[in-house]
């Protein structure tokens, strides 16, 4: 569960591991204008093309940017609606508390038009009663702490890195950490991503972003459930996002069309085309 408290306790420890392993100034944000930051070109990638490693040769980013759609597979789709599910939950608590409203009295409204807020969203909670879980869990949580100290979908100019103009980050919470919400499995290139956006932030604001949460929702047995990792992020995770948006870059102007992977997973949107 996303909470203010847990959140805090989890700051200590990652501040700990920021004593032990500093950062040079070289690689925050703010030095897009030096190597090794400095992009070799401009092509407006997103966090998820540079460090998302679905495909193996990276053919499905080559496939995206030739114009070619992949399918929007289920597993996508609820992660779509979980991202709405997040989005919709914040925003509605720091309405009701930056109205004044107690926490219960904020929950107690929130949660009477749960349905009809998620059917606003296009999501039929008959179909998918985890979703109006997931929003009454995430809404319950922040009313009892009265905490409106989360941003969500927050807008950052990622262009100074060769990244959009555009990137959106899941959430921003107090103490300066990065949120990303995610529906499946953990896999080790989130943490990437993370430094991409934390990267990303430090260029746009100018201001140090050094931790982040990769929070994991699952639908299990018709409930919605949390996994949390705290992350530091590191010199390490800065490099290797960096060493992955140059490869990306690369690749893209060179021109040429990467292989068909051996391996695909079989969750790639882009399997109807490459087989
Ligand atoms: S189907 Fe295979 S080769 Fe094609 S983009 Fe996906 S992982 Fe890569």
């Amino acid at each position: 569960m996303v909470m203010r408290l847990k959140l805090l306790r989890s700051l200590r420890r990652l501040h700990r591991l920021m004593e032990q392993n500093p950062i040079e100034d070289e690689l925050r944000g703010w030095s897009w204008d030096k190597p090794p930051l400095r992009p070799r070109a401009y092509l407006g990638l997103g966090v998820s093309e540079v460090a998302y490693r679905y495909c193996p040769t990276r053919r499905d980013v080559y496939l995206k940017r030739t114009g070619i759609q992949g399918e929007l597979t289920s597993l996508l789709q609820e992660g779509i609606m979980v991202h709405k599910v997040f989005h919709a939950a914040v925003m509605d608590v720091m309405r009701e508390l930056v109205l004044g409203h107690k926490g219960w009295e904020a929950y107690e409204k929130i949660a009477s038009s749960a349905e009809a807020r998620l059917s606003e969203l296009g999501i039929d909670t008959a179909k998918r009663p985890w979703m109006l879980d997931l929003y009454k869990q995430l809404v319950m949580a922040w009313c009892s702490e009265e905490w409106a100290g989360l941003f969500a979908e927050y807008r950052v100019d990622g262009s100074p890195l060769g990244l959009s103009r555009n990137l959106r980050v899941d959430g921003l919470a107090e103490g300066g950490v990065v949120l990303e919400i995610k529906y499946g499995r953990p896999l080790e290139f989130h943490k990437v991503a993370l430094a991409g956006y934390a990267l990303a932030l430090e260029a746009d604001l100018e201001v140090p972003f050094d931790y982040g949460i990769l929070v994991y929702v699952k639908n299990y047995n018709g409930h919605a459930s949390f996994e949390w990792d705290p992350i530091y992020v590191s010199p390490e995770l800065r490099k290797a996002f960096i060493d992955a948006r140059d490869e990306v870059i690369d690749m893209l102007i060179s021109g040429r069309e990467p292989p068909k992977a051996l391996n695909c997973p079989s969750s790639c949107p882009f399997r109807g085309v490459c087989t």
